[in-house]
Order: C-alpha cells, then structure tokens, then sequence
C-alpha cells in the first residue's frame, strides 16, 4: 500500500468512516483522487513523460477506487490538475491525449473487472495550476470520450468556475452534456470571468447563469431534468470563522432553492410560454428533416423572402427583462 497507511490502519479508518455515515444517514455519492498535490505530479499524473509517475498514478486511483467502492460511493471524479504543461515543446499534445486514454481505458477495465458499480466524470478547467490543462472544456472532454474503449461508463462533471474561466457559458456546456446523457455529476460554484479559479459560494457571481443553470438542471422549461447528485465545490471567503462557513454552505443551497422557484414562475409565466413558443410551419420542417433527394430538390426550389422574415422582432428584450425581473423576485 503505497499511500501512509498499514492495512489494520486502513481498516480502522474505512470503519470509522462507515460509522460516521451511518450515524448521520450520510452516503458518500463520489470519490475522487488527488493526482495534483504530490510534487511526483509535477509534470502530470496520467500524461507525464516518466513512466514511473504514470504507473504511480494508476495504483494511487487503483486504491482509492477501492476505497471509493467501499465507502459507496458509485461515481469517481477525475480533474487532471497537472496533466498539462507550461514548456509545450516537452511532448505532443497527441502523445498526451493517448496517454490519458490508455489511462481511463485501464480504469475502466478494473472496474468492469472487479464487478463495481462505478461511472467515471471527467472534469476540465482551461488553466492553473498549469499554463494550459489537455482537454480544457466540457466538450473537449465530450469528444475524448467517445474515443474510450467503454465511454458508456464515463461522463463529465462540468464546474461553473472551471467553464467560466475559458469565458463560455456553463449553461450550454452542460447542456451539451445532458443532451449527450453524459452529466454524471456537477460542481456548483460562482465565477468571474478572468480572474483565479475562484470557487465562491454558489450565486455569488453572475445570477443570470446560476438562473439558467438551475433552470436547465430542473427542467423548468419542460426539458428532461439532471437527477444526479448537486455538489458544491467552493470555499467560504478567508474572512470568515466557523459560523461564516455555515453561512457560505447555507447560502449556496439557499440561492439554488430560491432560483429554482424563481425558474419555475418564470417557465409557467404566460408570457414567457407565448413568446418562447415554438413557431411552426409543418411543410417546411418535413422537407428539412431527413434526407432526400427530392427533399434537397424542393428546397433549393423553395421561394423565400428572407427581407420580410429578417425584419420581424423577436421580442427578446421583453424575454430578457421578463427573466430579470422574475430573477429579482418582482413576479
Ligand atoms: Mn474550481
Ligand atoms: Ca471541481
């Protein structure tokens, strides 16, 4: 056991933390490996050039997977911290990305191996505490694992802070994941735009994303809704002593349950249901929707007046406003 611990040591612990559990009617719904803290991770974990360090890494997931199992857990996270660089000439990004596979490729074998009932979630961030991370988005890591030997068994964990940092809407990137079945889990922070990972307290910073965020993840405009645990991933301000973190752990549920009030009068808003209603037009969406040829034939034929439809008003401020002001809880 390479990581502190005896074996009688490791049992008295897991115990410990089974009690615990079971005292509070806790679970445990992930675990996670640190593969960033340890100074043999200074060139990556599971993409670094030595292969000493990458076989360190497996058996380090290889044992906490275990113990992840063991504590009931039935998702494990998976943030590279370190697997990126600041020099680039030091490998292909190819050689990276292969590296990684091979890596989620032995993962997932073990876990079919050993029978767990376990899903992977791969979570991104563009930046710090490397000059670049592999794969820095949501949807970079939508693509790679399509590319896995078993991706039905991994999925992402899309972070609001992590999103934001690369500037994009964390909306549309679990969006993306949710369409593709893959949101396995989420870490629910608050973030401003180029700044450090700032992982503040769930609705601190731009209200309007938390709103869609929890709109999406409710699915109060009618769309399938995330089922999976809400986990916060955040720090309360330095300022603050024990009371002021119970604040900040508050606050987040707090602002979460109060947006998704605010998101389900929005949605059942007359208003908002007539405007966003979807315009309909039967003959021109069959012949747009699957291919044939005399479909493709029939559209190129098709007049348009692209003048008249270019000037109607969509009424998206009133729709903006509308939202602000249900945000502000004038409705
Ligand atoms: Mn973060
Ligand atoms: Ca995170």
């Amino acid at each position: 056991m390479p990581f502190g611990s005896s074996a009688a040591e490791r049992t008295r612990i897991v115990a410990g933390f089974q009690r615990a559990l079971a005292d509070h009617g806790m679970v445990v719904p992930m675990a996670t490996t640190n593969l960033f803290s340890q100074p043999i991770f200074k060139d990556g974990a599971f993409t670094a050039n030595d292969p000493r360090v990458r076989a360190f890494a497996l058996a380090k997931t290889l044992w906490a997977i275990d113990l992840g199992v063991e504590l009931g857990a039935r998702i494990y996270v998976f943030w590279g911290g370190r697997e990126g660089t600041e020099a680039d000439a030091c490998r292909d990004p190819r050689t990276a990305i292969g590296r990684m596979r091979d890596a989620l490729d032995f993962l997932c074998e073990y876990v079919r191996d050993r029978k767990y009932d376990l899903r992977f979630a791969l979570e991104a961030k563009p930046n710090e505490p490397r000059g670049d991370i592999y794969m820095p988005t949501t949807g970079h890591m939508l693509h790679f694992i399509s590319t896995l030997a078993h991706p039905q068994m991994v999925g992402v964990n899309p972070e609001v802070a992590h999103e934001t940092m690369s500037g994009l809407s964390m909306a549309h990137a679990v969006a993306q994941a949710m369409e593709a079945n893959k949101l396995f889990h989420i870490d629910l922070n608050a973030q401003r735009i180029g700044r450090y990972d700032q992982d503040f307290r769930f609705g601190s910073e731009d209200l309007r994303q938390a709103f869609l965020l929890v709109r999406l993840l409710e699915g109060t405009a009618g769309g399938a809704r995330y089922e999976g645990p809400l986990h916060f991933d955040s720090h309360a301000y330095r300022t603050e002593d024990d009371e002021g973190v119970w604040d900040f752990a508050r606050g987040s549920m707090r602002t979460y349950k109060i947006l998704k009030e605010r998101a389900q009068a929005f949605d059942a808003d007359p208003r908002v249901r007539a405007l966003i209603a979807e315009r309909r037009d039967a003959r021109l969406e069959s012949l747009a929707r699957g291919y044939a040829p005399h479909k493709a034939q029939a559209l190129k034929g098709e007049v348009f007046d692209a003048a008249a439809i270019a000037r109607e008003g969509l009424g998206y401020e009133r729709l903006d406003q509308w939202m602000v002001e249900h945000m502000l809880g004038v409705h």
